[in-house]
């Protein structure tokens, strides 16, 4: 156990830090600092504050009861989304009311915007670029964060968010790197520090598909998908929504995609041994999908649009690792993808989490009073679950922080953010976890 060793100037001095710009962190960050709690948010960059380092979507089934009821909750998810939102949809609209999916993709820009504008106005809210590389203690409580330039921040809770980062490794083909996703770099001395509080550390894995230049793409022989004529908004606060919409197209791999992604089986890390840890399974790569769905002769791709003044384009289905070469070949067998262009390669990336039975329902570590975890550190996969665990790991921590006895616990049977938290850390998880309407 450490005890500060740094005199801290009286404006060092916080009642929560959050750990991590991302979906958990700015949640965290906002809940916390509309509590009242005088908050500093730390994360490597300020730019890539709201980031999505994935699909440029929120929502879908499941996904978009909680951005919901985070909305509900004075979450900011919801809000950002209807600002950017150019393709809204309702998943499952000729089903019942209790398992509509709202789903809408996002121009990346607009959302990272729309987040950062209101992270950036929060009172309350500090923000420090910088890596946390170590947490301090007196008498099993937390008492500070170090950051990697040495300096010591005195607080009462922390929050971390971290994402990806933790012991990062990128996957392509046989090439690895260390990074928390691409173009970013791990997070490997605060992995040291959880390590060495003994938390139960595993590792998960996801991937990403390769990002396509929509100017090579033949829109022209493409199935169209359009959004929905009226776009339902997901704040409760906002009546309509003022993004101009676009469509997306669909188009599939066959029977030569599957015959290259078989014959290169042996590059992929998944299958060449290379990976070891598990990824999400409602969520998986194409080569997983060949292997495990053999009787297939075909999967579907969305082509999403990453933005309205963007070429870039995602395409929705074909997340791989395999080597970029193979990568450039087996898009060439697909309708509409023949001349396309990879801005940027396709990767996998493995990465620490932690076993989420180590904490309270509260999202508060059972062994170190006033650390809180929330999002993918926790096992989970997707922004919408992370968004969620952020705002109950805010207000927590914004509760402790005051000495508050009371504690903000969402029942299962009153809440799918409920259910998620009570999934977590009853059950843990064997896979990255996501949200479903049926895990009630
Ligand atoms: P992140 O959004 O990752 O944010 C973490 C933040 O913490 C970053 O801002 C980082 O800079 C900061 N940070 C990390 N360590 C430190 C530190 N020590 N000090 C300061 N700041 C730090 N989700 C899906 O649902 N489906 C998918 O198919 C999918 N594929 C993915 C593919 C890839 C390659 C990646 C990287 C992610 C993918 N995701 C997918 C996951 C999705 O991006 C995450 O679920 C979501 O972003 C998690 O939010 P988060 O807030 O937990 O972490």
């Amino acid at each position: 156990m450490k005890k500060c060793e740094k005199m801290q100037k009286k404006e060092n001095i916080y009642d929560v830090v959050i750990v991590g710009g991302g979906h958990a962190g700015v949640e965290a960050a906002h809940a916390s600092a509309r509590m009242g709690s005088k908050t500093l948010l730390v994360t490597h960059k300020k730019s890539t504050i709201g980031v999505m380092s994935c699909n440029p979507a929120i929502g879908g089934l499941g996904k978009g009861h909680l951005v919901r009821e985070i909305d509900a909750l004075d979450g900011i998810m919801g809000r950002a989304i209807d600002k950017s939102g150019i393709q809204f949809r309702m998943l499952n609209a000729s089903k019942g009311a209790a398992v509509h999916g709202p789903r809408a993709q996002a121009d990346r820009e607009l959302y990272k915007t729309a987040i950062q504008d209101m992270v950036f106005n929060t009172e309350n809210l500090d923000i420090l670029e910088g890596g946390v590389e170590d947490l301090l203690l007196e008498n099993d409580n937390i008492n500070a964060v170090v950051i990697d330039n040495g300096d010591t921040i005195l607080c009462r809770a922390v929050v971390l968010t971290t994402g990806t980062f933790l012991r990062g490794v990128i996957h392509r083909g046989l090439e690895q790197s260390q990074a928390g996703r691409v173009g970013d770099k791990p997070s490997i001395g605060l992995a040291k520090t959880l390590e060495k509080f003994e938390f139960p550390l595993g590792r998960l894995k996801t991937g990403t598909p390769p990002r396509l230049d929509g100017r090579t793409i033949n829109w022209d022989i493409l199935e169209e998908q359009c959004a929905d004529d009226i776009p339902k908004p997901f704040s409760f606060m906002n009546k309509e929504i003022n993004v101009r919409q676009i469509s997306c197209h669909v188009t599939y791999t066959n029977k030569e995609t599957h015959d290259i992604i078989r014959d290169n089986l042996d590059k992929a890390p998944m299958y060449s041994g290379q990976i070891k840890s598990t990824g999400p399974r409602y969520c998986p790569s194409i080569e997983d999908k060949i292997v495990r769905f053999s009787d297939k002769n075909r999967h579907q791709i969305f082509l999403e649009p990453e933005g309205l003044s963007d070429d870039t384009v995602y395409p929705n289905g074909i997340s791989t690792s395999l080597p970029l070469d193979v990568q450039e070949k087996l898009l060439k067998t697909i309708v509409g993808l023949e001349n396309a262009k990879i801005l940027e390669a396709g990767y996998a990336i493995e990465y620490d989490y932690i076993d989420p039975r180590a904490l309270k329902e509260t999202l508060e570590t059972k062994q170190l009073s006033g650390l809180f975890l929330a999002g993918q550190i926790n096992g989970t996969t997707g922004y919408e679950e992370a968004a969620a665990q952020g705002l109950v790991a805010g207000i927590n921590a914004a509760l402790k922080a005051k000495d508050s006895t009371d504690s903000f616990v969402l029942d299962r049977a009153d809440a799918y953010i409920g259910v998620l938290v009570n999934d977590l850390t009853t059950l843990g998880v064997t896979e990255p976890y996501r949200m479903f309407t049926s895990r009630a």
